[in-house]
């Protein structure tokens, strides 16, 4: 059976960077063997213009019907698109690895995953004004806290066993407290330490070699992943995964970059690298550490886009990481 992957090419440079990934996709599924049913969807600021709604129907029932969706980034109606689909199919981990890679002029030495719960915190989406007062709702669930855990854990296993939990229970007691106490008791057995998320800040510029997987509620981690990613080299490079128990999506971390749209400079790396994560996912880990290896052997070559101090366009890098593999 193929596996259903719909594709959702977003706005800005959003088209340009999943065109260069489905050349890698393809050329990694047709090398490893795995097979897909590609359907691509329209949805974003220009299905918004288009059909007058971000997410539209048939590109909905696609989304439903799709095993995995891989996503290019969504501009201002990236609420309406990207969170609905992180609630509707309870995607509950964003997998965000960071990692420096050859070539690329970065801060400092980093290699950490981070794990981003994806469905609570003070983005549930329950916001309220009354007179001159303005309210978020912040919901951290017990539910929710272990099962992101356990996706920690599952990484910690495959790393080397070590998880920094990151939170601000000294301030909010009652909601991170509660992340903190059940994510330090789903860790047990693991080499565990936590910190505050104003020290962690500080921590992954001093000194980022310290982390491994770092575990964090969704805001954070929305902050610190963005911070981590420049410490590796750039926006441009940084992958994601949105992962739940039956279905992921996977998209790049930076947003659709409107003032480079359009100029076939965007750097792809980081969607290529998302194209990693989901044939991991799909268990096909020999397709993921060739796309990696392939990525790393187009930035020795010195086949960069201009971010990253090279000469080569958008396609060209796609095209080349794909007639690599
Ligand atoms: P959003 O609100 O959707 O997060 P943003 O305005 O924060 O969008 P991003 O797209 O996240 O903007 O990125 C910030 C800047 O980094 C962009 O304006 C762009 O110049 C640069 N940038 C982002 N992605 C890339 C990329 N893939 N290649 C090159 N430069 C990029
Ligand atoms: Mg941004």
């Amino acid at each position: 059976m193929p596996y259903r992957l719909l594709v959702i090419p977003g706005d800005g440079i959003g088209p340009e960077v999943v065109e260069a990934a489905m050349h890698v996709i393809r050329a990694a599924a047709s090398r490893y063997g795995v097979e897909f049913e590609i359907k691509t969807g329209e949805a974003g600021d220009v299905a918004l213009r288009k059909y007058g709604a971000a997410m539209p129907q048939d590109v909905l029932k696609l989304a439903d019907a799709a095993d995995v969706i891989f996503k290019g980034p969504i501009g201002e109606s990236a609420y309406d698109v990207t969170s609905l689909i992180r609630m509707r199919y309870t995607l509950y981990a964003n997998i965000r690895p960071v990692k420096n890679l050859p070539g690329v002029p970065a801060v400092k030495d980093i290699d950490c995953v981070f794990v981003r719960e994806n469905v609570e915190d003070v983005y549930v989406g329950a916001e309220y004004k009354v007179g001159g007062v303005a309210i978020a709702l912040k919901v951290i669930t017990e539910q929710g806290t272990r099962r992101v855990a356990r996706v920690a854990r599952r990484y910690a296993e495959a790393r080397r066993r070590k998880v920094t939990v990151v939170h601000k229970a000294n301030v909010l007691r009652i909601t991170d407290g509660f992340f903190r106490d059940v994510a330090l008791e789903e860790l047990k057995g693991l080499e565990v330490d936590q910190m505050y998320v104003d020290a962690a800040a500080m921590e992954l510029v001093r000194n980022p070699a310290r982390f491994d997987v770092v575990l964090t509620t969704n805001q954070y981690g929305d902050i610190l992943t963005d911070l981590a990613a420049q410490v590796a080299g750039g926006i441009g490079l940084a992958p994601s995964g949105n992962i739940g128990d039956y279905k992921a999506m996977f998209e790049p971390v930076h947003g659709a970059a409107f003032d480079i749209a359009g100029r076939g400079v965007a750097n792809p790396i980081a969607t290529i690298l998302s194209a990693a994560l989901m044939f991991e996912w799909l268990g096909r880990r020999d397709a993921a550490e060739a796309i990696r290896r392939a990525v790393e052997k187009s930035l020795e070559a010195g086949i960069k886009t201009p971010d990253i101090g090279g000469r080569s366009s958008t396609i060209e890098v796609g095209k080349y990481i794909a007639s690599i593999l």
